[in-house]
């Protein structure tokens, strides 16, 4: 049986490699001339629980944002459906850190079978003002609270002067390098499958082919086709064209980041763990010698000019905040995307009603670095069968269900 996956980020990798592993030969396509070139670019380092504990301090499901009244006009049906979602909000919180956990233990299964190390590092504080505290009416599970001379005794990159009255600390809230890790696996998939995985780069598909309702291949711009039993979308914003010909429209919207990477000049306050500080609001985390940091949100695609001073504002707020740590000017890298997202937060993952073998991996947001490993199980379960999931797995496959927004 022979499957098509469509986009070379991190979401396609890992279905491509949770295919294989379930006898499937596959064949991977990019528009571009190599993975990881659009979303799966970013620096990205939060892992899922870090993730869905940053997301269950804001006051609404999914990824917080900012709007303008422009973004609001241009993403109506986005916001129509957050509105539906606002109700739900208990239940988004929980199965939002379900999936983010299922996702993190597929992340481990996948790395320990292609034997790649991630290099994770632990920790992650969220640092409190007076106002957030006092809000706080009991921590998540697995979090402690500490007090701020606590956390300023234990994390070297935090000084006298940072304005915070409390901490919660995550032990188990990891960070790594998930650009680096997808295209570890890529390389391994393209070494160890036995001719069973193929990369086709410079591979854009312009349309989804079917025959007697179900999915029959893909169109190639180039010219071409190429024939497959099932085809898992993993190309993000890219996947509306290729869903409204099957009448499948996803109430997704862009939700626009930035982040920066820098080396820092005192190695001795590098960051232990990662931190996050709502009230600025950053999130701060480290590979090696370099820190990422990244901010805010916004809905919609933002100018260049905007996203200048988003910058200009993350860099300011990470060193006004965290006056340890001493930037290396010239190291200083800013990025920024636009990330595909749903109002729940989830990602559409899994098969459709729309047509038959076709499952997808798309709108992850500020997860997907995370996210994409439960997804891509999801789709493999769906696609190849397997049937008898226990409850828990049958909740989370409803929950991210591409089908879950039709009436
Ligand atoms: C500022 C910022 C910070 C982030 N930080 C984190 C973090 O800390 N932790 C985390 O977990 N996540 C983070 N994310 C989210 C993460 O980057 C994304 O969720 C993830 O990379 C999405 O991967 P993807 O494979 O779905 O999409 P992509 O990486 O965009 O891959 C889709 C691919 O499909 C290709 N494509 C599109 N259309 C076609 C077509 N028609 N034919 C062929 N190819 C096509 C594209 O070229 C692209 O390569 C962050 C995102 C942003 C913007």
């Amino acid at each position: 049986m022979h499957a098509a996956v469509v986009g070379a980020g991190i979401s396609g990798i890992a279905a491509s490699a949770v295919l294989v592993s379930k006898g499937w030969s596959v064949t991977l396509l990019e528009q571009e001339k190599g993975p990881n070139q659009r979303l799966s670019f970013a620096p990205g380092l939060l892992q899922g629980r870090a993730v869905a504990l940053l997301r269950s301090l804001g006051q609404t499901p999914g990824v917080p944002f900012e709007d303008t009244f422009s973004s609001r006009l241009q993403n109506r049906r986005f916001l129509k459906a957050l509105k539906a979602v606002k109700n739900k909000a208990v239940e988004n919180k929980k199965v939002t850190e379900d999936f983010f956990k299922f996702s993190c233990s597929m992340h481990k299964s996948t790395l320990e079978r292609f034997g790649i190390d991630d290099e994770r590092i632990d920790g992650l504080w969220v640092l409190l003002g007076e106002r957030e505290e006092r809000k706080l009416s009991e921590p998540p599970e697995g979090v402690d609270v500490l007090s701020r001379l606590e956390a300023l005794e234990r994390e070297p990159a935090l000084s006298e002067e940072a304005p915070f009255s409390a901490a919660l600390f995550m032990p188990d809230a990891g960070s790594s390098n998930g650009t680096y890790l997808s295209r570890r696996l890529l390389e391994q998939l393209l070494t160890a499958e036995d001719g069973r995985f193929a990369f086709r780069p410079g591979s854009r598909v312009t349309e989804i082919l079917q025959k007697g309702g179900r999915v029959a291949g893909v169109r190639l711009e180039k010219g071409g086709e190429l024939p497959c039993d099932a085809l898992v979308l993993a190309n993000a914003l890219g996947a509306a064209e290729l869903l409204k010909p099957l009448g499948l429209e996803l109430p997704a919207a862009g939700l626009t980041g930035v982040t920066f990477t820098a080396e820092v000049q005192n190695e001795e306050c590098l960051p232990a763990c990662s931190i996050a500080l709502p009230s600025s609001p950053f999130v701060l985390c480290r590979t090696d010698s370099r820190i990422r940091a990244c901010g805010r949100f916004f809905l919609g695609t933002q100018t260049e000019k905007e996203k200048k001073a988003e910058c200009n504002r993350l860099y300011d707020s990470v060193l006004g905040s965290l006056v340890n740590i001493r930037l290396v000017p010239e190291s200083v890298r800013f990025w920024s995307a636009e990330a595909d997202a749903l109002p729940d937060g989830l990602p559409a993952a899994g098969t459709t009603r729309a047509l038959e073998g076709l499952a997808l991996s798309v709108a992850h947001a500020d997860g997907g670095l995370s996210g994409a490993w439960g997804a891509a199980a999801i789709c493999g379960a769906a696609l190849s069968g397997d049937s008898g999931g226990s409850p828990a797995a049958e909740a989370l496959r409803k929950a991210c269900s591409p089908d879950r927004f039709e009436n």
